[in-house]
């Protein structure tokens, strides 16, 4: 999995899966630019573990959901790295309630930030791997994009949405040599997956057939793998990585 000499967007970067995969792309070798949106500890703990790889590091203030947001990622990116050889689509949010009770504004947020989010910032660096014909995009969705869960009809339907989105734009470049793939994670450990309580801990445990819950460190071996040359015949997939949960 060497990425030496390749060049990384991790939306959310400074925290959870993001961190992990932003850290394992520049230990294989890639410089690495990360957004986040409001907390900058976080973030300038992240770019300091990347720059102690002795990697090139940018922490972007950018709200991915938003136009302005995106073009600006992509602008950095390639003020300062030259090009984008790999984009991963990671920043997610919940607003978790039924749907009798979820407001427009549940809704929005949730579908602005984990679908919209996504369309804004591909498209936006799509056009540089398209004029270099190489690129690897990953999507982190969720196996609840795949099998639904009660409370979060609005989490499920972004990350369904990112599953229709790759594959159709997996047919769309394929012919110019990018790959678009997405990562299904199950139940993870990170601050969104901190709130369960012991009762909802135990009910999960029940369903994974291996008996615990992913690490972060987990998912970021597959996102670097799919950003690898090791998977250059590998596109328009859906991976899951749940210890068994959805099979
Ligand atoms: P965390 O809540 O731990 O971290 C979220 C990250 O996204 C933070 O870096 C946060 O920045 C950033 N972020 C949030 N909104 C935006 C935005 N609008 N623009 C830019 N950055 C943003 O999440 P996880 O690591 O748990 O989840 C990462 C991804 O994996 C998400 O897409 C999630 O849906 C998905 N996933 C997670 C699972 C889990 O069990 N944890 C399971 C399946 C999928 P800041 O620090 O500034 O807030």
């Amino acid at each position: 999995m060497n990425l030496t000499g390749h060049s990384a967007i991790v939306t959310g970067g400074s925290r959870g899966i993001g961190r992990a995969i932003a850290i394992r792309l520049a230990t294989e070798g890639a410089d690495v630019a990360f957004t986040y949106v409001t907390n900058e500890s976080a973030a300038l703990e992240a770019k300091a573990a990347i720059e102690s790889l002795n990697r090139k590091v940018l922490a972007i203030k950018a709200d991915a959901s938003t136009a302005i947001g995106a073009n600006e990622v992509v602008e950095k990116t390639i003020e300062a790295f030259g090009k984008i050889d790999i984009l991963v689509n990671n920043a997610g949010i919940t607003r978790d309630t039924l749907l009798m009770r979820m407001s427009e504004d549940d809704w929005d947020a949730v579908l602005d930030t984990n679908l919209k989010g996504v369309f804004l910032l591909t498209k936006a660096a799509i056009r540089p791997m398209m004029s270099a014909k190489r690129g690897k995009i990953i999507t982190i969705s969720s196996v609840v994009g795949l099998v639904g869960n009660p409370g979060q009809a609005n989490y499920c339907a972004s990350k369904a949405g990112v599953i229709g989105f790759s594959k159709s734009l997996a047919k769309e470049v394929g012919s110019r040599g990018i790959t678009v793939n997405v990562i299904a994670p199950g139940y993870i450990e990170t601050d969104m997956t901190e709130k369960l309580n012991e009762a909802q801990r135990k009910a999960i445990m029940d369903l994974i057939p291996l008996k615990r819950i992913g690490r972060p460190q987990e998912v970021a071996g597959l996102a670097a793998f799919l950003a690898s040359t090791d998977a250059d015949y590998i596109t328009g997939e859906v991976i899951k990585l749940d210890g068994g949960m959805a099979m």
